[in-house]
């Protein structure tokens, strides 16, 4: 254990409420990205092992599901509680695990924890409908159930909230759920587990599979009919696996994927508020987020003024180990995810773009790369088409309303777009134009627990967040009754 890491969970496999090192003896060392040292060995779950999870959460559910919600919600509350007591611990490991600044940590824990207090309230507001049937005269009756098992899977670049934005809904619909965290990032949810129990979640109700081989021990849990929601937060190329492996027992997908925000600025936008929405559409998380904003269209009018705004900020934004005061900049959380980020910012100035700051890799250890802005970045540069998931702004230029439109929706993903505008009826028209799940007007940040976030085209399906959230752990039973 490094000492870095204080209070820690065990590492090991987290089923029925017990700490288990698995049946195939295998673990993987968890990296620190500013430095490259080894955070902690990890268990690495087999196949075997994520049927004994399962086989926990089948051994809770009866009781879960059974408990009244408002003792459901009372654990919830608990759990955020106890997370907000404990933010620092949580947000320090955070940033060892994953990179990211210290303050983009913290901001995850209070985002993160806010799952477990905003589930708490939706669990008892389970509301149902009793209507008379039109034609026979008798009563429709419909209520919301618990789906039944969740297999829920997670990426490295939320640690904690894309877990809690799961683990919330189902908890407060009465499911249980295995969780397999992404292999870059496990410790933060397996420190959650101790706090959960703490919570008075009963031992079952959430398990934890961390594991070398995803593919096959996802795949298993899906093919096991005890399975009944499949909730997928990650690449869109996994999503689509997923929902292969599925289908073959119909278990419910709830799909959050890939995204390639537009960050559009109009001729008649508040300049100054344009570009603090931009610093954070584009630089929470270091741009590792499917919301960051991926492709810049600014009105000509305004493009030179918000380009050197933009510049001045970026351009003195401190780069540096997470857990130093002041960094902006954190370590990106592996070399593909880095050598991605070259890739793309080369071939852009290749085709003609300007660096405008930023553009190169400084030397030395970490996983670095600097807050870079790139203007006049051709159309068909790859990183107009493809997530850069890293701290690069890609500007083009607009003049038009309806080209920019075009251009903006001309993806095959839908999952977040940004618009500025001073004029409300012109950014409401607009904005109804986008073909994306959500739209920031005038803000730069989506992201709230009390609102139903998700994705169109092949950046998803379902919601997670708000009361829809708790519908992809419910099923609708209707009884028609003879009154
Ligand atoms: P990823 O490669 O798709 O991995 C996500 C999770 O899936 C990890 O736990 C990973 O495990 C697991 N996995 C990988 N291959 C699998 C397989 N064949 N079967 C089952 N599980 C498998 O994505 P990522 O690189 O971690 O995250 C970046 C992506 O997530 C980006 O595309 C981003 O846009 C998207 N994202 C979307 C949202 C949203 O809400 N829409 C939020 C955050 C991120 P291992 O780590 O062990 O490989």
């Amino acid at each position: 254990m490094n000492e870095q890491i204080t209070n820690s969970a065990p590492n090991d496999l987290y089923i029925g409420g017990k700490w288990v090192e698995g049946t195939g003896g295998d673990r993987f060392d968890v990296l620190n990205p500013a430095d490259q040292t080894v955070l902690a060995s990890v268990a690495s779950g087999t196949v075997e092992d994520a049927i004994k999870a399962i086989d926990a959460a089948e051994a809770a559910f009866a009781d879960w599901a059974g408990r009244s919600p408002r003792e459901r919600a009372e654990i919830l509350r608990k759990a955020w509680e106890l997370i907000i007591a404990d933010k620092e611990r949580f947000a320090r490991l955070i940033t060892l695990e994953n990179g990211k600044p210290l303050s983009d940590a913290r901001g995850e824990v209070a985002y993160a924890a806010e799952f477990f207090r905003w589930y708490a309230e939706e669990a008892v507001r389970n509301r149902g409908e009793v209507m008379m049937s039109p034609a026979s005269g008798a009563r429709i009756l419909v209520q919301h159930k618990p789906a039944g098992i969740g297999v829920l899977v997670t990426p490295w670049n939320f640690p904690a909230a894309m877990g809690t934005r799961k683990i919330g809904p189902a908890l407060a619909a009465g499911c249980p759920v295995v969780i397999k965290p992404a292999s870059a990032t496990p410790l933060t949810m397996l420190a959650l587990m101790p706090v959960l129990a703490e919570a008075g979640v009963p031992a079952g109700v959430v398990n934890v599979v961390p594991s070398k081989s995803s593919g096959k021990i996802v795949d298993a849990m899906l093919h096991d009919a005890r399975v009944r929601v499949v909730s997928f937060t990650g690449s869109t190329e996994v999503g689509r696996t997923l929902l292969k492996s599925a289908a073959d027992n119909i278990v419910n997908p709830a799909m959050e994927l890939g995204g390639n925000a537009p960050f559009i600025v109009c001729d008649d936008a508040d300049l100054d508020k344009a570009v603090e929405g931009a610093i954070l559409a584009k630089m929470r998380n270091i741009g590792e987020a499917c919301t960051a904003a991926n492709r810049f269209f600014v009105h000509d009018k305004v493009y030179d003024a918000f380009a050197e705004k933009l510049t001045k900020r970026m351009g003195a934004m401190k780069m540096g180990n997470g857990l130093e005061d002041g960094v902006e900049v954190g370590s990106l959380v592996n070399a593909d995810t880095r050598n991605k980020v070259t890739e793309l910012v080369d071939d852009a100035v290749k085709r003609g773009a300007k660096v405008l700051c930023g553009g190169k890799v400084p030397e030395g250890p970490g996983y670095f790369y600097p807050a870079t802005v790139l203007g006049d970045v051709a159309p068909d540069s790859q990183c107009v088409s493809e997530e850069i998931f890293g701290p690069v702004a890609a500007l083009q230029r607009f003049s038009d309303d309806d080209e920019m439109i075009a251009k903006a929706n001309d993806t095959e993903y839908g999952l977040v777009a940004y618009l500025f505008a001073g004029d409300m009826k012109r950014g409401l028209a607009l904005s109804e134009r986008l073909e994306y799940g959500m739209v920031g007007l005038n803000r730069g940040l989506v992201s709230d627990p009390a609102a139903p976030f998700g994705g169109v085209k092949q950046s998803g399906i379902g919601r997670e967040g708000s009361h829809e959230g708790l519908k992809e752990f419910q099923e609708t039973q209707y009884i028609s009754v003879e009154w």
